[in-house]
């Protein structure tokens, strides 16, 4: 993969697109006409291009695109994470303040029964997040599409929870008063983007064939808890969060030569 320049020569913005949700954030179409893109653009270095074109060119490994795409996808699940809970927070407060025909309306079954799904889907959701990306910081191999299984169930969760909020909010839910319209109209992106809910199922159900892929059971056995440095400096620790929430407060100072250092020390496995 190449960094293209927004300057460089033959790259064109052919227009911009207007979107159902995340309009924040600006998309693009894009045309490409003879760019020419200098080496030093190139995403990873040379020796590691060289090894996977090599892999490749013997049939063996996958694009580097879908191995990157399977790493990142508990990211793209923590984002849809985040709309389910904002969406299923909202809608209970909006429904235990809500009152209709003598009481508040998480009194009525109807009401508090999707609710409780939801509640339960979420963290069963924000659990295959939280094992994914464990699995990824500490270079656990993703045998049986952990990262895939993370997001679509995150995706997938997210879009109910949003259209459940909007009708527990009843016709105010509807209307850009409130954010549960925008959540909705956001959540839809996340069973589309990094990889459709088809998609996502495909890679899971190809590990299926893989009779070693399936014995590995879906509880991972941590290896243990490490001596008492890595608990306490290791990834997932305080010192390390802490750590990090400095660096990014002192990055916008930094020169690049310090950045780069910086992000191959916290990189996953340093
Ligand atoms: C707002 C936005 C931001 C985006 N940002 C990025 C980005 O940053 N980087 C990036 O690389 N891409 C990005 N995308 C592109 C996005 O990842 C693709 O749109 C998505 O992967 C679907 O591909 P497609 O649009 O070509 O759909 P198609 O491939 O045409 O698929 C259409 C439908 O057919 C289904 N389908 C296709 N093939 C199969 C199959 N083999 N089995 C079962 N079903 C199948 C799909 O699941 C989908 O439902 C973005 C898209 C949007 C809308």
């Amino acid at each position: 993969m190449f960094v293209v320049g927004k300057d460089t020569p033959g790259m064109e913005q052919v227009r911009r697109l207007r979107k159902h949700g995340h309009r924040a954030s600006h998309t693009a179409e894009l045309s490409f006409r003879g760019c020419r893109i200098p080496a030093e653009n190139l995403l990873g270095d040379e020796d590691k291009l060289e090894h996977k074109l090599e892999k490749a060119r013997r049939g063996e490994g996958k694009p580097a695109a879908l191995g990157t795409f399977e790493q990142t996808r508990p990211m793209v699940a923590a984002m849809a994470l985040g709309v389910a809970r904002a969406s299923f927070e909202y809608a209970c407060d909006h429904a235990r303040r809500r009152e209709a025909f003598g009481g508040p309306i998480i009194d009525n079954q109807g009401v508090s029964f999707p609710l409780a799904d939801l509640a339960a889907d979420i963290d069963a959701a924000r659990l295959l997040c939280w094992r994914a990306s464990w699995m990824a910081a500490n270079g656990v191999p993703f045998r049986m599409g952990e990262g895939s299984m993370s997001k679509l169930k995150a995706s997938e969760v997210a879009v109910r929870a949003a259209e459940q909020a909007v009708q527990t909010c009843g016709g105010w839910g509807y209307v850009d008063d409130l954010p549960v319209e925008k959540w909705y109209r956001d959540a839809k992106l996340y069973t589309i983007f990094e990889g459709t809910s088809e998609i996502q199922r495909l890679v899971i159900g190809r590990t299926l064939g893989d009779p070693e892929a399936t014995a590995t059971p879906l509880h991972h056995h941590l290896p243990g808890d490490h001596g008492g440095l890595r608990r306490k400096f290791g990834h997932g620790s305080l010192a390390r969060a802490r750590a990090g929430e400095t660096f990014l407060r002192l990055a916008k100072k930094a020169p690049d030569s310090v950045l780069r250092l910086g992000g191959r020390l916290a990189a996953p496995g340093a």
